[in-house]
């Protein structure tokens, strides 16, 4: 497949165009908002053309698909025209700034008979296929709570908009809550419908949160506990998911890497649980080739984008009002 990226942005090069070259794609585009940056970042990055203006890569025939990482408000006008030219989409997370713009893109893929997938990684890593196949075969009986703990450090050369631009989509809700959404969703293979919050800015961020605690119900009756945050030094990443019958512990599995463990214990004991360490991403982009080619997929569709928004949102919404927010998804579906 050949791409266009629209983001001359540090996951793409740090994570994306090596994942995408691992599955035998190549790069020929990077749009960016400035011509100098689109160029150097092209020069830096083996990438044949750089360029400010994104219909020159979007009338390119032999562009198939457009990776968009640019910063979160530009999502929904780039992923629109990337659609209107035909192309195939994957977009970075939140999907959108709002539901309604989030819905629109859905809307225009499925109209336009293209793919629009969502790059929740977390769902394409083995850590976490395993532990949503043992929840699935019952090896820890009925489900009674999860707790995700995704409270870290953001790394200083990440520190520009996400701490101090509201417009561009800054804040922990946007950036972790959606991603600890689309892992829960996957794992339990259902919706939450409520939420109540808490959100706090300790200083790190100017004008949005930094930490954020929420608790979900879902479908099931089952209990959600998410904790995400910018500013904790010391802070590790982990799920735990406790069952009638066992809990599994899963320390480290919050990452962009193939890292951690995953543990289960029952009445008959703990054991350790292995589970296939490949590149998440890599993974990502076979999932985004089996969807374009009309094949069944496991990676996190528009509709996976859209809800994963719809719950941080109304996080948002709920340490805002001090309101427990209902989730209706069959409004949004
Ligand atoms: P960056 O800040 O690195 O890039 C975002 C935009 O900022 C770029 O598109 C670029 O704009 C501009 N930019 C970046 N670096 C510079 C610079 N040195 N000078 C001037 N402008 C610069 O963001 P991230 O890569 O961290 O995030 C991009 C998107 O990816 C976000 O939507 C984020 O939520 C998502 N993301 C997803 C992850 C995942 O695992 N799924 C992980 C990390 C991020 P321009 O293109 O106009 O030059």
């Amino acid at each position: 497949m050949n791409w266009a990226l629209f983001g001359a942005s540090t996951i793409a090069s740090q994570y994306m165009i090596s994942a995408i070259r691992a599955n035998a794609g190549q790069v020929s585009w990077v749009v960016s908002g400035s011509r100098d940056r689109a160029e150097r970042y092209a020069r830096d990055n083996g990438i044949a053309r750089g360029t400010s203006e994104m219909e020159e890569a979007l009338n390119d025939p032999s562009v198939d698909a457009v990776y968009i990482s640019s910063t979160n408000e530009k999502h929904k006008d780039q992923a629109l025209a990337a659609i209107a030219a035909g192309k195939h989409v994957l977009c970075e997370k939140p999907l959108a700034m709002t539901l309604s713009d989030a819905a629109r893109m859905v809307a225009a893929a499925r109209e336009k008979g293209v793919t629009l997938m969502v790059n929740h990684h977390l769902r394409c890593a083995g850590s976490h296929r395993a532990i949503r196949k043992l929840i699935a075969e019952g090896a820890i009986g009925a489900l009674r709570s999860v707790r995700v703990f995704h409270a870290v450090h953001l790394p200083e050369h990440l520190r520009g908009w996400r701490l101090d631009n509201p417009g561009a989509g800054g804040g922990v809700v946007l950036d972790m809550t959606v991603h600890d959404t689309d892992t829960v969703r996957f794992l339990l293979g259902e919706d939450p419908v409520s939420v109540t919050a808490e959100t706090d800015a300790t200083g790190m961020g100017a004008g949005v949160e930094d930490s954020a605690m929420s608790v979900w119900r879902m479908q099931s009756g089952t209990m959600v506990f998410s904790h995400v945050s910018f500013n904790h030094p010391f802070g590790t990443t982990g799920v735990e998911i406790h069952g009638s019958d066992g809990a599994i512990f899963a320390p480290g599995v919050i990452s962009q890497d193939p890292k951690g463990e995953v543990w289960l214990t029952t009445s008959e004991g703990r054991r350790e649980i292995t589970f296939d360490r490949g590149n998440l991403y890599d993974s990502v982009l076979v999932e985004f080739g089996k969807a374009v080619r009309g094949e069944a997929h496991s990676g996190a569709t528009g509709l996976d984008g859209v809800k994963s928004l719809a719950v941080a949102l109304a996080v948002r919404e709920a340490a805002r009002t001090g309101q427990r927010q209902p989730l209706q998804f069959e409004e949004i579906a």
